[in-house]
């Protein structure tokens, strides 16, 4: 019987390992950008003038859950040097249960940040130059992570003009309501991010972006001297 008891427990270890590294090699994953990957990405969020290499960016295959706790499977492009902690915070994410409606990458909207917001799309590299500047934004070098785009929308005032991005997300501009999706000071996508150095949008002081998270001035400069 003893016998018996030690079987099924060994047989119980090696079922747990590999449902452990199952879910480690297939579902959380970072992949350099292969000819598939490129060819869904060039001439959209990889703009043919981009002089970011692409041995500088990585696709990532991550897991997210839903409002509803329903299972999606997600994909994103971003910088090499974030690869691992973006991959780590979607796997903390999801193992928490915390709602993340949609990772598709933003090529599947044409690199058309608005249309992917409105979608409530998170997202991370998708290449421009800063208007008539020199300048990469910190999205153009896949240094920057956007979160439950919809409901956590950027906030602009201009001469006491107000301007939401998405134009959608006029519902979600009151930070004092609650609502799904919400990303608020202190919650676990907020800890996750600024844990490993990231920034929050929802920090900034003129202007708000909720739904932003990016790595330090300093060290964008420090790794693309020449864009920042
Ligand atoms: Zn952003």
């Amino acid at each position: 019987m003893r016998k018996f008891m030690l079987v099924v427990a060994v047989l119980w270890l090696v079922f747990q390992a590999s449902v452990f590294w199952g879910e480690d090699l297939g579902d959380f994953t970072i992949s350099e950008i292969d000819a598939d990957t490129f060819a869904r990405i060039k001439g959209k969020s990889y703009k043919d003038n981009c002089p970011i290499p692409l041995e500088d960016l990585r696709h990532l295959h991550i897991l997210h859950k839903d409002i509803n706790g329903i299972t999606h499977e997600g994909e994103l492009v971003c910088n090499v040097h974030i690869a691992s902690d973006v991959l780590d915070i979607f796997r903390a994410l999801y193992e928490a249960g915390y709602p993340i409606e949609r990772v598709r990458l933003v090529d599947e909207y044409d690199a058309d940040d608005e249309a992917s917001m409105r979608d409530n799309n998170s997202s991370c590299f998708n290449f421009r130059f800063i208007s008539h500047t020199t300048r990469i934004s910190k999205h153009g070098l896949g240094l920057a992570v956007d979160i439950n785009t919809l409901y956590n929308p950027y906030i602009k005032t201009v001469d006491g003009k107000l301007t939401v991005e998405p134009s959608t997300a006029g519902n979600y501009t009151d930070r004092t309501r609650t609502f799904p999706y919400k990303i608020e000071r202190g919650d676990l996508c907020f800890r996750l991010f600024t844990e490993r150095g990231f920034e929050w949008g929802g920090d900034w002081k003129t202007v708000k972006d909720y739904q932003h998270f990016e790595v330090s001035d300093g060290r964008a400069k420090e790794l693309y001297p020449d864009y920042r």
